[in-house]
């Protein structure tokens, strides 16, 4: 307050101050110390480890799936987790103290978001810290009860020394943070000690992140498509969209690698966006083009986490109308993870797309954990086969059976079912004698680009390997599908002579 004399000029300034350390350097949700607090501390081991011989350490902790969880259950749920994480490690550390002698000192904090630190000062030998991060995770790979929901995640841990070479606190926390995101990268629910060379591989991750980034800024992202075929017909039902990214540098690169990093940065969305767009616009195309009975559907891949996000099935059709495409020639993979999380909301959205004609497919079946209870109760309309098993299918086999096992499953369930990956006319007769519906793989096409993927629809050459098969076993077959059989061989044998001479003597049969 600014105190003023008698004639009205300022003469004093009186003011209060107050302590409010407190309120700044605990984090609100959980108590533990906040990154600040941690620092100072980290500071003051440093500067022991530099006087004394004693042994200290820097946990970095990064939950695993937590992202999902607070997505599909809400920020509600994702808080209580955090709040009885943080009770898990305190209580950790506490047994941890107890087993120890007296000059010990653990401090468990909070970093931001699902990460939290933990500092080990004075421990007995270096060896105590794996121990600490093998207890840690042995404590949160425990299920969690929140409210009705009970939900598993996992955490990844990383672990650096106070060294004399180490001698500002966040490098420390930064060397943690490297080794975290390793052990990670290496299959997460595990620790890695921080080793120098870990900074080769992060400083390659950052650049790929920041070239992924400058990526999506700039439509360096195109697609491929590859035909879905049905078994009965020999017919192209519908093209899987699939993305590539050409590196400015060169390389094509797959979507194995950049789709991670997008859904990491939280651009998923954006690439979706983008498929959804092009690969919906080609579709439309192709449709005007062959001005067919039945139109040709597209397949787009969608994330788990742009499934789960909030308002997905709203957003979703907004963006097909302004792309001007047709839902009902739209189809969603999502793998199971997406449906499994909180199958309740998976079966609302699914209803949801399905009423404006979208139709929803589950990816790679057989390799996620699906609840068998579930599926029947999810709204589906199709089930893909992974190519694992297809690719470990002989006749009779443990492979067969699995497939046998799912191709009745789908059927029970009134469901298509898809089997991708199939690259011999082995696996495309044995896939046929089992019923399942529809197939996709090299041997009908590899994916390719609009352009040439235009010319293997003209030349249909995806139809020899079925004609191949299709005569051997034309008795199982109904009228309408050998009418559909003898459509695709006429078309066949009108393309060229020498195509001629292999349908010939099918159509004799
Ligand atoms: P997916 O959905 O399971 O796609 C099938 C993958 O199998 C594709 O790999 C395809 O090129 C490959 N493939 C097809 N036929 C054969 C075959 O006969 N033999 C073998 N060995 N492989 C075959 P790709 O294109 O590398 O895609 C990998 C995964 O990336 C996809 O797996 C999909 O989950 C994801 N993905 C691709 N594009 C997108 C996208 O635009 N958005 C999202 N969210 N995910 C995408
Ligand atoms: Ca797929
Ligand atoms: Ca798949």
């Amino acid at each position: 307050i600014v105190l003023c004399d008698a004639e009205g000029k300022p003469r004093r300034l009186a003011g209060s101050l107050a302590d409010i350390t407190e309120g700044k350097v605990r984090d609100p949700l959980t108590g533990l110390p906040n990154r600040l607090l941690f620092e100072e501390k980290v500071e003051r081991a440093l500067g022991a480890a530099r006087s004394g011989n004693c042994h200290s350490a820097v946990l970095f902790l990064d939950l695993d799936k937590f992202k999902i969880i607070n997505d599909s259950l809400g920020h509600d749920a994702g808080d209580l987790l955090l709040c009885e994480v943080a009770r898990r490690l305190l209580n950790c550390v506490r047994h941890m103290e107890q087993s120890a002698d007296g000059d010990l000192e653990v401090c468990v904090a909070r970093h931001g978001g699902d990460e939290f630190t933990v500092l080990i000062h004075n421990m007995r030998t270096p060896h105590d810290s794996h121990t600490l991060a093998g207890a840690i995770i042995a404590a949160l790979s425990e299920p969690f009860q929140l409210r009705v929901h009970e939900v598993s995640i996992g955490v990844s841990i990383g672990i650096a020394f106070c060294s004399q070479t180490v001698s500002h606190p966040l490098d420390l926390i930064s060397q943690a943070d490297t080794a975290m995101y390793c052990a990670k990268t290496s299959g997460r629910g595990r620790y890695r000690i921080y080793d120098p060379e870990m900074q080769i591989v992060a400083a390659t991750r950052l650049a790929l992140e920041n070239d992924v980034r400058t990526a999506i800024k700039s439509d360096q992202f195109h697609v491929v498509y590859q035909p879905i075929i049905s078994l009965k017909t020999g017919q192209i039902e519908s093209f899987e969209a699939l993305s590539r990214w050409q590196h400015p540098q060169g390389a094509s690169i797959g979507p194995d690698i950049f789709v991670p990093i997008l859904e990491s940065l939280g651009l998923v969305d954006q690439l979706g966006e983008h498929v959804l767009k092009v690969a919906g616009q080609q579709i439309e195309r192709w449709n005007e083009a062959r001005d067919h009975r039945h139109p040709l559907s597209i397949t787009v891949n969608c994330s788990t986490l742009e499934f789960n996000q909030p308002h997905f099935s709203r957003d979703l059709l907004k963006r097909i109308t302004k792309a001007g495409v047709n839902p009902r020639t739209l189809r969603l993979e999502v793998t199971e993870s997406a449906l499994m999380e909180n199958p309740e909301s998976a079966r609302k959205i699914i209803e949801e797309l399905r009423e404006f004609g979208i139709k929803v497919g589950l990816d790679d079946f057989g390799t996620g954990y699906s609840s068998l209870a579930y599926l029947h109760r999810l709204p589906l309309d199709l089930l893909k086969i992974d190519k694992s098993f297809v690719h470990a299918m002989r006749n009779g086999n443990e492979g067969y059976e699995i497939i046998r096992t799912i191709v009745s499953l789908a059927k029970g369930l009134n469901l298509d079912v898809v089997a991708e990956g199939v690259e011999t006319l082995e696996q495309h007769n044995l896939l046929t004698e089992l019923g399942c519906t529809h197939a996709q793989g090299f041997l009908y096409s590899k994916p390719l680009d609009a352009c040439d993927m235009t010319q293997v629809l003209a030349s249909k050459q995806h139809l020899i390997p079925m004609l191949h098969q299709a005569t051997a076993s034309l008795s199982d077959r109904t009228n309408q599908e050998v009418e559909a059989l003898l459509d695709s061989l006429s078309e066949l044998t009108s393309l060229s002579s020498e195509r001629a001479d292999l349908c010939i003597p099918m159509i004799d049969r």
